[in-house]
């Protein structure tokens, strides 16, 4: 086969089927897709190593947050539109043999290999896809995973499912009998991590409440946040505080407007974009900088590529990047030196000036009297789940 790399794990993948040749669509080179996979090996050798010392006992002693930290980060940090940075895969890649090799020493047992992602193809379909599905639940977990840990929250055994995951795609006797029931285990996982975050986000920053955002960019120089770090923008906003700079999300960063918190920030001042795959088009004209705290960033076009900054799991060669130590002053400097529009600029005129978010859990269930009163009444007769996050296919 005339191929450089396969990837398959997005719902953007080529055709459906994979994407292959010398890059993905979402702008992975192949070379990248390559150190992605040796991130991902990595991983897996150090979750056999974690699963070893644990067996060994007195993992209480020797495995600590670090092997579960360099776990979330690093599979975060393959999951779609995040990380395009060869060296900062790299940096997590050695991470993980340093914290493998740690553990190791300190309980006498022996380091796994790096496992090598192309030996899935050796196994039946069955049991490559299981792995594949674990592999790609478990990104997922990792994130909100991850989100909940830089709050403070943790769960052992949301931890212990990433590694237990990871080491069971070494595993060469499993079949779809173990593999179909571990990758339902990866779903009610994901569950009790959404649950971690909730709680993460809901005592930090107060329960969501239904608010009204405005569509309208105001005079003078503003920051865009984009991803979906709530703690970040929280430090954007105490840092920016007094400077005469705005803030606006965007996007899918649009419910932290919700957040009781947020509230008491004045310069907060509304959400501007679409859905992340119209960013090209929406940050070519910004006279403002960008800041990327999770996915999803598309490859920057020209015409921004200079007021985009990153943090966290986010990384782009030669891209602006704010490092662990959450200074975000070089963000404000360039809002304050672009200097934002003149004039108040309504964004995404279509859809009206305002958006309406907030509709978590505890608004849902406050109203629940009167919806079951609408219900039987026949006031209402359907009910929509909506998941998922902004699909790049029409419909
Ligand atoms: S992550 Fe990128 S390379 Fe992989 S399937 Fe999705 S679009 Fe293709």
């Amino acid at each position: 086969m005339d191929t450089t790399m396969f990837c398959f794990q997005c719902e953007q993948t080529a055709g459906c089927a994979g994407c292959m040749g010398a890059a993905g669509v979402c702008g992975k080179t192949a070379a990248t897709a390559q150190v992605q996979d040796e991130l991902t090996g990595a991983l897996v050798g150090l979750a056999l190593t974690v699963q070893a010392a644990k067996a060994a006992e007195g993992v209480k002693a020797a495995v600590c947050d670090e092997a579960d930290n360099v776990t979330m980060e690093g599979l975060f940090a393959t999951l779609t539109n995040v990380d395009f940075d060869d060296a900062s895969l790299r940096a997590l890649t050695a991470r993980a043999h340093a914290e493998r090799d740690r553990i190791a020493a300190a309980l006498g047992v022996e380091a796994a290999s790096d496992y090598d992602l192309a030996l899935l193809w050796n196994a039946p379909e069955d049991v490559r896809s299981l792995k594949s599905l674990v592999l790609f639940g478990l990104r997922g977990v990792a994130a909100y995973a991850y989100h909940a840990a830089v709050l403070g929250y943790r769960d052992e055994a949301v931890s212990a499912s990433l590694h237990q995951g990871l080491a069971s795609l070494a595993d060469n006797e499993a079949g779809a009998d173990e593999l179909l029931p571990l990758a339902l285990r990866v779903g009610e996982v994901n569950l009790r991590c959404m649950e971690l975050l909730d709680q993460a986000n809901t005592e930090t920053f107060g329960t969501p409440e239904p608010t009204q955002v405005a569509r309208t960019i105001e005079p003078g120089p503003f920051i865009v946040v984009s991803g979906h770090d709530l703690l970040d923008l929280k430090l954007v906003l105490d840092q920016a505080a007094g400077r005469g700079v705005n803030v606006y999300t965007h996007g899918e960063l649009l419910p932290a407007h919700a957040y009781p918190l947020f509230k008491q920030y004045p310069h907060l001042r509304g959400n501007l974009g679409t859905a992340w795959q119209n960013q090209r088009e929406e940050f070519a004209n910004l006279p403002a900088p960008i800041l990327f705290t999770t996915n999803c960033l598309m490859p920057p076009a020209a015409s921004y590529a200079d007021r985009v900054f990153t943090t966290g799991p986010v990384a782009f060669p030669g891209m602006a990047r704010i490092d662990a130590n959450k200074d975000f002053g070089p963000v404000i400097e360039s809002a304050l030196e672009l200097g934002g529009f003149a004039e108040p600029r309504a964004v995404a005129a279509e859809e009206g000036a305002w958006l309406t978010t907030g509709f978590g859990h505890g608004a849902i269930l406050g109203s629940a009297d009167a919806v079951v009163d609408a219900v039987k009444q026949g006031a209402i007769s359907h009910f929509f789940l909506v998941g998922g996050c902004d699909g790049a296919r029409p419909g």
